[in-house]
Protein backbone atom coordinates (compact mmCIF):
# COMPACT_ATOMS: atom_id res chain seq x y z
CA UNK A 1 0.00 0.00 0.00
CA UNK A 2 1.52 3.66 -1.00
CA UNK A 3 2.14 5.58 2.25
CA UNK A 4 -0.16 7.67 3.61
CA UNK A 5 0.06 11.27 4.71
CA UNK A 6 -4.06 12.89 4.42
CA UNK A 7 -6.22 11.13 7.28
CA UNK A 8 -10.10 11.92 6.65
CA UNK A 9 -9.48 15.51 7.77
CA UNK A 10 -6.14 16.70 6.48
CA UNK A 11 -3.07 15.60 8.18
CA UNK A 12 -3.09 16.17 11.90
CA UNK A 13 -0.56 15.76 14.39
CA UNK A 14 0.84 17.34 17.52
CA UNK A 15 3.40 20.45 16.59
CA UNK A 16 6.84 19.97 16.44
CA UNK A 17 6.49 16.44 17.47
CA UNK A 18 4.58 15.10 14.11
CA UNK A 19 3.85 18.63 12.68
CA UNK A 20 6.90 19.99 12.42
CA UNK A 21 7.78 23.15 9.65
CA UNK A 22 10.17 20.88 8.25
CA UNK A 23 6.06 18.73 7.19
CA UNK A 24 4.57 21.63 6.61
CA UNK A 25 7.09 23.17 4.20
CA UNK A 26 7.01 19.93 2.29
CA UNK A 27 3.48 19.57 1.92
CA UNK A 28 3.90 23.07 0.72
CA UNK A 29 5.74 22.54 -1.85
CA UNK A 30 3.71 18.96 -3.17
CA UNK A 31 0.65 21.00 -2.87
CA UNK A 32 2.60 23.94 -5.07
CA UNK A 33 3.71 21.34 -7.63
CA UNK A 34 0.37 19.83 -8.00
CA UNK A 35 -1.34 22.98 -7.85
CA UNK A 36 0.02 25.77 -9.65
CA UNK A 37 -0.72 29.38 -10.03
CA UNK A 38 -2.47 31.12 -6.73
CA UNK A 39 -3.41 29.40 -3.87
CA UNK A 40 -5.77 31.09 -1.02
CA UNK A 41 -4.51 30.04 2.91
CA UNK A 42 -6.35 30.45 5.81
CA UNK A 43 -6.05 29.55 9.64
CA UNK A 44 -7.92 28.69 12.67
CA UNK A 45 -6.55 30.05 16.14
CA UNK A 46 -4.12 28.11 17.23
CA UNK A 47 -0.76 28.99 18.69
CA UNK A 48 1.48 27.21 16.31
CA UNK A 49 -0.82 28.35 12.75
CA UNK A 50 1.29 31.27 11.98
CA UNK A 51 4.82 29.26 12.05
CA UNK A 52 2.80 26.19 10.29
CA UNK A 53 0.87 28.84 7.68
CA UNK A 54 4.85 30.11 6.86
CA UNK A 55 6.06 27.34 6.59
CA UNK A 56 3.61 26.09 4.01
CA UNK A 57 3.82 28.98 2.04
CA UNK A 58 7.29 29.29 2.32
CA UNK A 59 6.78 25.83 0.06
CA UNK A 60 4.25 26.79 -2.51
CA UNK A 61 6.10 29.98 -3.03
CA UNK A 62 9.56 27.88 -3.81
CA UNK A 63 7.30 25.83 -7.29
CA UNK A 64 5.96 29.41 -8.19
CA UNK A 65 2.31 29.48 -6.87
CA UNK A 66 1.14 33.32 -5.52
CA UNK A 67 -0.03 32.82 -2.20
CA UNK A 68 -3.23 34.64 -1.13
CA UNK A 69 -3.18 35.04 2.59
CA UNK A 70 -7.05 35.18 3.94
CA UNK A 71 -5.71 35.63 7.83
CA UNK A 72 -7.65 34.28 10.37
CA UNK A 73 -10.59 32.46 9.42
CA UNK A 74 -13.67 29.61 10.08
CA UNK A 75 -12.60 27.09 7.21
CA UNK A 76 -15.77 27.40 5.18
CA UNK A 77 -14.84 30.89 4.96
CA UNK A 78 -11.57 29.77 3.17
CA UNK A 79 -13.26 27.61 1.00
CA UNK A 80 -16.14 30.10 -0.27
CA UNK A 81 -13.63 32.67 -1.09
CA UNK A 82 -11.59 29.76 -2.92
CA UNK A 83 -14.81 28.89 -5.16
CA UNK A 84 -15.66 32.37 -6.17
CA UNK A 85 -12.63 33.57 -6.79
CA UNK A 86 -9.41 32.84 -9.71
CA UNK A 87 -7.56 30.44 -7.85
CA UNK A 88 -6.27 26.84 -8.15
CA UNK A 89 -7.05 26.04 -4.57
CA UNK A 90 -6.82 26.48 -1.02
CA UNK A 91 -5.01 25.16 2.36
CA UNK A 92 -6.46 25.60 5.57
CA UNK A 93 -4.19 25.77 8.67
CA UNK A 94 -6.83 23.48 11.53
CA UNK A 95 -6.96 20.88 13.55
CA UNK A 96 -10.99 21.78 14.15
CA UNK A 97 -12.00 20.24 17.23
CA UNK A 98 -8.60 18.74 18.47
CA UNK A 99 -6.53 19.71 21.65
CA UNK A 100 -4.34 23.01 21.14
CA UNK A 101 -1.33 20.98 20.71
CA UNK A 102 -2.26 19.76 17.95
CA UNK A 103 -2.45 20.98 14.01
CA UNK A 104 -3.19 20.25 10.43
CA UNK A 105 -3.02 21.10 6.94
CA UNK A 106 -6.15 20.22 4.77
CA UNK A 107 -6.94 21.20 1.05
CA UNK A 108 -9.17 22.73 -0.53
CA UNK A 109 -9.92 21.70 -4.58
CA UNK A 110 -10.47 24.95 -6.66
CA UNK A 111 -14.74 24.31 -6.57
CA UNK A 112 -14.14 25.56 -2.62
CA UNK A 113 -14.77 21.43 -1.39
CA UNK A 114 -12.83 19.31 0.39
CA UNK A 115 -10.20 17.78 -1.98
CA UNK A 116 -11.03 14.37 -3.47
CA UNK A 117 -9.10 11.25 -2.08
CA UNK A 118 -7.30 10.75 -5.35
CA UNK A 119 -5.80 14.49 -5.72
CA UNK A 120 -4.87 13.85 -2.44
CA UNK A 121 -3.09 10.80 -3.34
CA UNK A 122 -1.20 12.22 -6.12
CA UNK A 123 -0.36 14.94 -3.29
CA UNK A 124 1.70 12.27 -1.43
CA UNK A 125 3.25 10.83 -4.19
CA UNK A 126 5.00 14.63 -4.64
CA UNK A 127 5.62 14.71 -1.38
CA UNK A 128 7.46 10.99 -0.59
CA UNK A 129 9.12 10.84 -3.95
CA UNK A 130 10.06 14.03 -3.26
CA UNK A 131 9.74 14.98 -6.62
CA UNK A 132 8.86 18.90 -6.16
CA UNK A 133 9.11 21.90 -8.82
CA UNK A 134 11.76 24.04 -8.33
CA UNK A 135 11.66 27.55 -9.68
CA UNK A 136 14.78 30.03 -10.28
CA UNK A 137 14.64 33.27 -8.48
CA UNK A 138 13.12 35.07 -11.05
CA UNK A 139 9.94 32.67 -11.02
CA UNK A 140 9.38 32.27 -7.71
CA UNK A 141 5.94 33.03 -6.01
CA UNK A 142 5.22 36.19 -3.46
CA UNK A 143 2.58 36.27 -0.34
CA UNK A 144 -0.16 38.67 -0.90
CA UNK A 145 -2.40 39.27 2.22
CA UNK A 146 -6.25 39.68 1.09
CA UNK A 147 -8.95 41.35 3.43
CA UNK A 148 -12.38 41.15 3.20
CA UNK A 149 -12.84 37.24 2.73
CA UNK A 150 -15.28 37.04 5.98
CA UNK A 151 -17.39 40.42 5.16
CA UNK A 152 -18.25 38.49 1.52
CA UNK A 153 -18.61 35.26 3.16
CA UNK A 154 -21.24 36.62 5.71
CA UNK A 155 -23.43 38.77 3.36
CA UNK A 156 -23.90 35.83 1.26
CA UNK A 157 -25.48 34.01 4.27
CA UNK A 158 -27.81 36.84 4.85
CA UNK A 159 -28.86 37.04 1.77
CA UNK A 160 -30.22 33.38 1.83
CA UNK A 161 -32.15 33.80 4.98
CA UNK A 162 -35.57 35.94 5.86
CA UNK A 163 -33.39 38.39 7.86
CA UNK A 164 -36.69 40.47 8.04
CA UNK A 165 -38.30 37.40 9.94
CA UNK A 166 -35.38 37.27 12.31
CA UNK A 167 -34.91 40.92 12.91
CA UNK A 168 -38.70 41.27 13.91
CA UNK A 169 -38.39 38.47 16.18
CA UNK A 170 -36.33 40.15 19.25
CA UNK A 171 -34.61 36.76 19.59
CA UNK A 172 -31.48 36.69 22.41
CA UNK A 173 -28.54 34.92 21.25
CA UNK A 174 -25.78 33.17 23.25
CA UNK A 175 -22.73 32.71 21.41
CA UNK A 176 -19.67 30.59 22.46
CA UNK A 177 -16.94 30.30 19.71
CA UNK A 178 -14.53 28.48 21.81
CA UNK A 179 -12.26 30.97 21.37
CA UNK A 180 -11.70 29.35 17.67
CA UNK A 181 -11.97 30.87 14.23
CA UNK A 182 -15.56 31.54 14.17
CA UNK A 183 -15.06 34.12 16.94
CA UNK A 184 -13.86 36.51 13.88
CA UNK A 185 -17.32 35.98 11.58
CA UNK A 186 -20.30 34.45 14.05
CA UNK A 187 -20.54 37.73 16.01
CA UNK A 188 -20.83 40.23 13.32
CA UNK A 189 -22.79 37.11 11.13
CA UNK A 190 -25.63 37.87 13.92
CA UNK A 191 -25.15 42.12 14.13
CA UNK A 192 -26.00 41.93 10.64
CA UNK A 193 -29.11 39.64 11.34
CA UNK A 194 -30.01 41.70 14.34
CA UNK A 195 -30.50 39.90 16.87
CA UNK A 196 -29.03 40.46 20.52
CA UNK A 197 -25.81 38.41 20.81
CA UNK A 198 -24.22 37.97 24.00
CA UNK A 199 -20.90 36.27 23.43
CA UNK A 200 -18.66 33.98 25.34
CA UNK A 201 -15.49 32.31 23.84
CA UNK A 202 -15.33 34.81 21.12
CA UNK A 203 -11.82 36.44 21.68
CA UNK A 204 -9.87 34.15 19.37
CA UNK A 205 -7.28 32.06 21.40
CA UNK A 206 -4.43 29.38 20.51
CA UNK A 207 -4.79 27.78 23.51
CA UNK A 208 -8.62 27.11 24.01
CA UNK A 209 -8.78 28.63 27.41
CA UNK A 210 -12.24 28.40 27.47
CA UNK A 211 -12.82 25.13 26.81
CA UNK A 212 -11.56 21.79 24.28
CA UNK A 213 -13.17 23.00 20.94
CA UNK A 214 -15.14 19.87 20.13
CA UNK A 215 -18.64 20.91 20.79
CA UNK A 216 -19.82 17.96 23.26
CA UNK A 217 -22.35 18.81 25.91
CA UNK A 218 -19.61 18.62 28.92
CA UNK A 219 -17.95 21.37 26.92
CA UNK A 220 -20.31 23.47 26.51
CA UNK A 221 -21.28 23.78 30.12
CA UNK A 222 -21.05 27.55 30.39
CA UNK A 223 -22.55 28.25 27.48
CA UNK A 224 -26.10 25.87 28.91
CA UNK A 225 -25.69 28.33 32.27
CA UNK A 226 -25.67 31.54 30.01
CA UNK A 227 -28.68 30.18 27.98
CA UNK A 228 -30.55 29.69 30.88
CA UNK A 229 -29.25 33.08 33.24
CA UNK A 230 -29.68 35.16 30.44
CA UNK A 231 -33.22 34.04 29.23
CA UNK A 232 -31.59 33.49 26.03
CA UNK A 233 -34.05 31.75 23.49
CA UNK A 234 -30.84 30.12 21.69
CA UNK A 235 -27.14 29.08 22.38
CA UNK A 236 -25.04 28.88 19.38
CA UNK A 237 -21.60 26.55 19.67
CA UNK A 238 -18.82 26.42 17.18
CA UNK A 239 -15.87 23.88 17.03
CA UNK A 240 -12.58 25.66 16.50
CA UNK A 241 -12.26 25.58 13.07
CA UNK A 242 -16.17 26.89 12.63
CA UNK A 243 -17.85 24.35 10.14
CA UNK A 244 -19.70 22.92 12.66
CA UNK A 245 -22.47 24.26 15.03
CA UNK A 246 -24.66 22.78 17.97
CA UNK A 247 -27.42 24.40 19.69
CA UNK A 248 -28.57 24.66 23.22
CA UNK A 249 -32.87 25.16 22.92
CA UNK A 250 -34.31 28.10 25.07
CA UNK A 251 -34.54 26.02 28.49
CA UNK A 252 -30.54 25.30 28.52
CA UNK A 253 -30.79 21.27 26.84
CA UNK A 254 -27.96 20.54 24.46
CA UNK A 255 -29.81 19.91 21.17
CA UNK A 256 -28.05 16.33 19.76
CA UNK A 257 -26.25 17.40 16.02
CA UNK A 258 -28.93 14.80 14.96
CA UNK A 259 -31.89 16.67 16.02
CA UNK A 260 -30.49 19.76 14.38
CA UNK A 261 -30.11 17.70 11.42
CA UNK A 262 -33.54 17.12 11.46
CA UNK A 263 -35.21 20.10 12.32
CA UNK A 264 -33.34 22.18 9.35
CA UNK A 265 -33.79 19.50 6.74
CA UNK A 266 -37.38 19.45 7.24
CA UNK A 267 -37.99 22.88 7.19
CA UNK A 268 -35.91 23.11 3.96
CA UNK A 269 -37.86 20.64 2.34
CA UNK A 270 -41.40 22.00 3.54
CA UNK A 271 -39.93 25.19 1.85
CA UNK A 272 -38.95 23.53 -1.59
CA UNK A 273 -41.80 21.22 -1.75
CA UNK A 274 -39.88 18.38 -1.67
CA UNK A 275 -36.10 17.35 -2.61
CA UNK A 276 -33.50 15.47 -1.49
CA UNK A 277 -31.52 15.26 1.54
CA UNK A 278 -28.06 13.46 1.33
CA UNK A 279 -26.87 11.93 5.34
CA UNK A 280 -24.53 9.25 5.95
CA UNK A 281 -26.09 5.77 6.88
CA UNK A 282 -24.99 6.19 10.33
CA UNK A 283 -27.90 8.78 10.90
CA UNK A 284 -30.85 8.33 12.55
CA UNK A 285 -34.10 7.18 11.22
CA UNK A 286 -35.72 10.82 13.11
CA UNK A 287 -34.15 12.36 10.02
CA UNK A 288 -35.32 10.21 7.25
CA UNK A 289 -39.33 9.88 9.37
CA UNK A 290 -39.26 13.62 9.14
CA UNK A 291 -38.28 14.30 5.55
CA UNK A 292 -40.88 11.80 4.15
CA UNK A 293 -43.41 13.27 6.22
CA UNK A 294 -42.74 16.91 4.80
CA UNK A 295 -42.39 15.62 0.76
CA UNK A 296 -39.08 15.09 0.15
CA UNK A 297 -36.61 11.46 0.55
CA UNK A 298 -33.51 10.57 2.22
CA UNK A 299 -30.35 9.37 0.45
CA UNK A 300 -27.55 7.68 2.32
CA UNK A 301 -23.93 8.05 1.52
CA UNK A 302 -20.67 6.59 3.23
CA UNK A 303 -19.48 8.33 6.44
CA UNK A 304 -17.60 11.44 5.76
CA UNK A 305 -18.62 14.99 5.00
CA UNK A 306 -17.03 14.81 1.56
CA UNK A 307 -18.93 12.29 0.35
CA UNK A 308 -21.98 13.74 1.61
CA UNK A 309 -21.23 16.92 -0.46
CA UNK A 310 -20.03 15.43 -3.49
CA UNK A 311 -23.72 13.01 -3.07
CA UNK A 312 -25.33 16.05 -3.12
CA UNK A 313 -23.79 17.97 -5.82
CA UNK A 314 -24.03 14.67 -7.98
CA UNK A 315 -27.81 14.33 -7.46
CA UNK A 316 -28.98 17.84 -6.72
CA UNK A 317 -29.90 17.62 -3.30
CA UNK A 318 -31.72 20.41 -1.18
CA UNK A 319 -29.70 20.38 2.29
CA UNK A 320 -27.67 17.23 3.45
CA UNK A 321 -24.95 17.19 6.49
CA UNK A 322 -24.11 14.73 9.89
CA UNK A 323 -25.06 14.48 13.13
CA UNK A 324 -22.09 16.02 14.63
CA UNK A 325 -23.61 19.50 13.44
CA UNK A 326 -21.76 19.73 9.90
CA UNK A 327 -24.58 20.59 7.54
CA UNK A 328 -24.70 21.72 3.87
CA UNK A 329 -26.41 24.14 2.49
CA UNK A 330 -25.54 23.92 -1.26
CA UNK A 331 -27.26 27.43 -1.93
CA UNK A 332 -24.10 28.55 -0.64
CA UNK A 333 -21.59 26.27 -1.43
CA UNK A 334 -20.70 22.38 -1.05
CA UNK A 335 -19.26 21.98 2.22
CA UNK A 336 -20.00 21.88 6.17
CA UNK A 337 -21.31 25.74 7.11
CA UNK A 338 -20.92 27.00 11.17
CA UNK A 339 -22.55 30.13 10.27
CA UNK A 340 -24.27 29.10 7.30
CA UNK A 341 -26.60 26.58 9.73
CA UNK A 342 -26.83 29.49 12.13
CA UNK A 343 -28.63 31.69 10.21
CA UNK A 344 -30.46 28.92 9.00
CA UNK A 345 -31.65 27.84 12.52
CA UNK A 346 -32.11 31.31 13.89
CA UNK A 347 -34.71 32.04 10.60
CA UNK A 348 -36.69 28.87 11.95
CA UNK A 349 -37.39 29.33 14.89
CA UNK A 350 -38.20 32.90 14.19
CA UNK A 351 -40.79 31.51 12.16
CA UNK A 352 -41.61 28.39 14.22
CA UNK A 353 -41.52 29.82 17.56
CA UNK A 354 -39.31 27.85 20.65
CA UNK A 355 -36.46 25.58 19.92
CA UNK A 356 -37.37 23.16 22.79
CA UNK A 357 -41.09 22.82 21.17
CA UNK A 358 -39.09 22.03 17.88
CA UNK A 359 -36.86 19.45 19.22
CA UNK A 360 -39.89 18.29 21.90
CA UNK A 361 -42.18 17.13 18.62
CA UNK A 362 -39.30 15.38 16.53
CA UNK A 363 -40.32 11.39 16.29
CA UNK A 364 -38.17 9.53 19.45
CA UNK A 365 -35.25 7.23 18.11
CA UNK A 366 -32.70 5.72 20.82
CA UNK A 367 -29.17 4.89 19.44
CA UNK A 368 -26.73 2.28 21.16
CA UNK A 369 -22.57 2.56 20.09
CA UNK A 370 -20.38 -0.16 20.66
CA UNK A 371 -16.39 -1.45 19.31
CA UNK A 372 -15.60 -4.79 19.45
CA UNK A 373 -11.78 -5.55 18.67
CA UNK A 374 -10.65 -7.30 15.72
CA UNK A 375 -7.33 -7.56 13.96
CA UNK A 376 -7.00 -5.80 10.58
CA UNK A 377 -6.12 -9.16 8.85
CA UNK A 378 -9.57 -11.10 10.15
CA UNK A 379 -11.52 -7.44 8.97
CA UNK A 380 -12.85 -8.85 5.68
CA UNK A 381 -13.27 -12.43 6.50
CA UNK A 382 -15.49 -11.33 9.45
CA UNK A 383 -17.89 -8.91 7.05
CA UNK A 384 -18.30 -11.86 4.63
CA UNK A 385 -18.97 -13.98 7.58
CA UNK A 386 -21.68 -11.69 8.96
CA UNK A 387 -23.37 -11.11 5.66
CA UNK A 388 -23.58 -14.64 4.96
CA UNK A 389 -25.22 -15.04 8.71
CA UNK A 390 -27.90 -12.64 7.87
CA UNK A 391 -28.58 -13.66 3.95
CA UNK A 392 -31.82 -13.79 4.09
CA UNK A 393 -32.12 -10.01 5.54
CA UNK A 394 -31.72 -7.01 3.22
CA UNK A 395 -28.30 -6.05 3.45
CA UNK A 396 -27.15 -2.62 2.98
CA UNK A 397 -23.48 -2.30 1.62
CA UNK A 398 -22.71 1.33 1.68
CA UNK A 399 -20.49 1.91 4.16
CA UNK A 400 -20.16 -1.54 6.25
CA UNK A 401 -23.21 -3.52 6.59
CA UNK A 402 -26.29 -2.07 7.47
CA UNK A 403 -29.21 -4.34 8.33
CA UNK A 404 -33.04 -2.94 9.23
CA UNK A 405 -34.92 -4.67 11.90
CA UNK A 406 -38.40 -3.59 12.88
CA UNK A 407 -38.53 0.28 13.25
CA UNK A 408 -34.59 0.04 13.77
CA UNK A 409 -31.30 -0.54 12.37
CA UNK A 410 -27.54 -2.25 12.74
CA UNK A 411 -25.09 -1.15 11.22
CA UNK A 412 -21.00 -2.36 11.48
CA UNK A 413 -18.04 -0.87 10.28
CA UNK A 414 -14.62 -1.58 10.26
CA UNK A 415 -12.35 1.06 10.82
CA UNK A 416 -10.02 2.49 8.52
CA UNK A 417 -7.32 3.46 11.12
CA UNK A 418 -7.77 1.55 14.23
CA UNK A 419 -8.40 -2.23 14.76
CA UNK A 420 -11.76 -2.47 15.80
CA UNK A 421 -15.29 -2.80 14.49
CA UNK A 422 -17.92 -0.06 14.79
CA UNK A 423 -21.54 -1.28 15.60
CA UNK A 424 -23.83 1.14 16.03
CA UNK A 425 -27.76 0.26 16.22
CA UNK A 426 -31.05 2.46 16.35
CA UNK A 427 -34.85 2.11 17.94
CA UNK A 428 -37.86 3.47 18.61
CA UNK A 429 -37.17 1.94 22.51
CA UNK A 430 -33.94 2.25 24.37
CA UNK A 431 -34.67 -1.62 25.00
CA UNK A 432 -35.29 -2.10 21.28
CA UNK A 433 -31.77 -0.46 20.45
CA UNK A 434 -29.69 -2.22 23.34
CA UNK A 435 -31.19 -5.58 22.24
CA UNK A 436 -30.10 -5.49 18.68
CA UNK A 437 -26.57 -4.30 19.80
CA UNK A 438 -26.37 -6.79 22.50
CA UNK A 439 -27.14 -9.49 19.67
CA UNK A 440 -24.73 -8.72 17.12
CA UNK A 441 -22.03 -7.59 19.59
CA UNK A 442 -22.67 -11.44 20.14
CA UNK A 443 -22.51 -12.74 17.00
CA UNK A 444 -19.37 -10.67 15.82
CA UNK A 445 -17.67 -12.19 18.42
CA UNK A 446 -18.66 -15.60 18.06
CA UNK A 447 -17.22 -14.97 14.17
CA UNK A 448 -13.65 -13.33 15.06
CA UNK A 449 -13.15 -15.83 17.76
CA UNK A 450 -13.63 -18.59 15.19
CA UNK A 451 -11.09 -16.48 13.06
CA UNK A 452 -8.73 -16.15 15.61
CA UNK A 453 -8.97 -19.67 16.71
CA UNK A 454 -8.19 -20.66 13.21
CA UNK A 455 -5.43 -18.60 12.82
CA UNK A 456 -3.30 -20.14 15.62
MG1 LIG B 1 -14.32 21.55 12.19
Amino acid sequence: MAQRLFGTNGVRGVVNEEMTVQLAMDLGRAIGTRMEGRVAIGNDSRTSCDMLKSSVAAGLMSTGVEVLDLGLVPTPALQFYVQGHDVSGGVMITASHNPPEFNGIKCVDRDGTEMSRSKEEAIEETYFTRDFRERSWKEIGSIRKVSGAVTRYLSSISRLVDIESIRTSGMTVALDCANGAGAVSTPFLLESLGVRAITINCNPQGTFPGHPSEPTEDNLTDLIALVKNSSSDIGIAQDGDGDRTIFVDDLGHYVYGDRSLALIAESIVRERGGGIVVTPVSTSLMVEEVVVAAGGEVVYTMVGAPIVARKMREIGAVFGGEENGGLIFPELQYCRDGAMAAAKMLEIISKQGPLSQLVERLPQYHLEKRKVNCPNEHKERAMDMLCDRFKSEEIDLTDGAKMYVDEGWILIRPSGTEPIFRIMSEGKTKDHALKYADDFERQVKEIIAYLMSGSK
